[in-house]
């Protein structure tokens, strides 16, 4: 830290992202990329004559790309606004609706950026703590005198909540913002976006990075009421106008020609995601079923850390999180069928150096 850096920001806690380490090539489940590359059809909007075009600014409202997502989703244009990945978006969402005077309150465990915009901002947060077996219970959100932000499924417990508790919670703070992102929406879970047009306090926020398989592209999208929209484009055009490059818009259209490969994709997740829970469970571990890419699993009476450390050390890279109720867990993106068999051999010959009984 320097001496020129700002008084507020020098306690702050930062993000931290993932390990990218490149001593030696990993199996990386780590932070719920898809194992599977775009579909031909975004590889190809790529060409030639397209990076040429990098010598001009994108359109700032990616108004091309803002259209198909409307249409897709079947809702109005000025009910979208894209951005640089949701992170962006979540950002944009703090500034515009919170301040010192309105706080923001979220579950204890959840998705690790919202407390960090919360400090970046000043603003107050609360954070409600999960039922002790993770699940979210909504009565703990109505009328909560604050924003609300949540993850649905949540991360990184991988748990839903159906939409009538979304729609309750959104009806019992009807003077404050409800922050639906929906990262993983796509994996089985049903999206708030049809409750746009009820509840003129309802957000939602979806991104490429996860089922559409694009998160080096940087690419999410915002839904909701115009109004909201139209505030969240303020922050951009207040803060960065140019914020989604022209390859990820050119990407990002292209990706919604194909969803069927999408929904083939999803799909093996999915039953790649109840295989590797199945094979987990009779090893032993705790893990829950997820509505997910990933899956949230701990092993009794053997510490997240260590687990971890041996996974990574055959090469398995794993999220550990040393923080309170969730060091015993790892959380375990989905990858292919074989990365999750090498996941499970590693598991296998952990537990018998550590001679940990398997009972079943
Ligand atoms: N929300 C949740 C719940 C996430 O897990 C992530 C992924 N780290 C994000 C938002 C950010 O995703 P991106 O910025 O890649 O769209």
């Amino acid at each position: 830290m320097s001496r020129f850096l700002s008084k507020r920001f020098a306690a702050m806690d930062v993000y931290v992202p993932g390990e990218q380490p490149a001593d030696m090539e990993y199996i990386k489940l780590n932070t719920n990329e898809s194992p599977y590359p775009p579909p031909p059809g975004v590889i190809a909007s790529v060409t030639e004559d397209e990076l040429k075009k990098l010598r001009l600014y994108p359109n700032p409202d990616g108004s091309e790309l803002l259209k198909r997502i409307a249409d897709f989703y079947s809702v109005g244009q000025d009910n979208v606004i894209i951005g640089n990945g949701s992170d962006e978006l979540l950002a944009f969402a703090f500034l515009a609706f919170c301040d010192k005077n309105r706080g923001v309150v979220f579950p204890d465990i959840t998705y690790g950026f919202y407390p960090v915009y919360a400090e970046l901002y000043g603003i107050p947060y609360k954070q409600i703590p999960l039922r002790s077996d993770f699940t979210i219970d909504p009565a703990d959100y109505q009328g909560v005198l604050g924003n609300v932000v949540i993850a649905n499924p949540n991360a990184p417990t991988g748990m839903a909540l159906p939409l009538r508790d979304i729609e309750e919670i959104a009806r019992s703070n009807p003077d404050f913002i409800v922050l639906i992102d929906e990262a993983y929406v796509d994996f089985g879970t049903d999206s708030a976006i049809p409750l746009i047009n009820k509840f003129d306090n309802l957000l939602v926020i979806q991104t490429y990075s996860k089922s559409r398989s694009m998160a080096g592209a940087r690419l999410a999208f915002s839904i909701g009421p115009a109004p909201l929209i139209e505030d969240l484009k303020k922050m951009k055009y207040s803060f960065n106008p140019y914020n989604v490059n022209r390859l990820s818009q050119l990407a990002g259209l292209a990706a919604l020609d194909d969803e069927e490969y999408y929904i083939e994709k999803r799909l093996e997740i999915v039953e790649t995601c109840e295989y590797t829970t199945l094979r987990l469970r009779e090893l032993g571990f705790n893990v829950a079923d997820s509505k997910a890419n990933f899956i949230f699993a701990s092993l009794p009476g053997i510490g997240g850390f260590d687990v971890y450390s041996a996974l990574k050390e055959k090469g398995i890279l794993v999220r550990h999180w040393n923080k309170p109720r969730i060091s015993d867990y790892l959380r375990i993106s989905i990858g292919t069928r074989e990365q999750m068999d090498a996941l499970l051999q590693a598991v296998k010959d952990f537990l018998i150096n550590s001679e940990y009984v398997i009972f079943k």
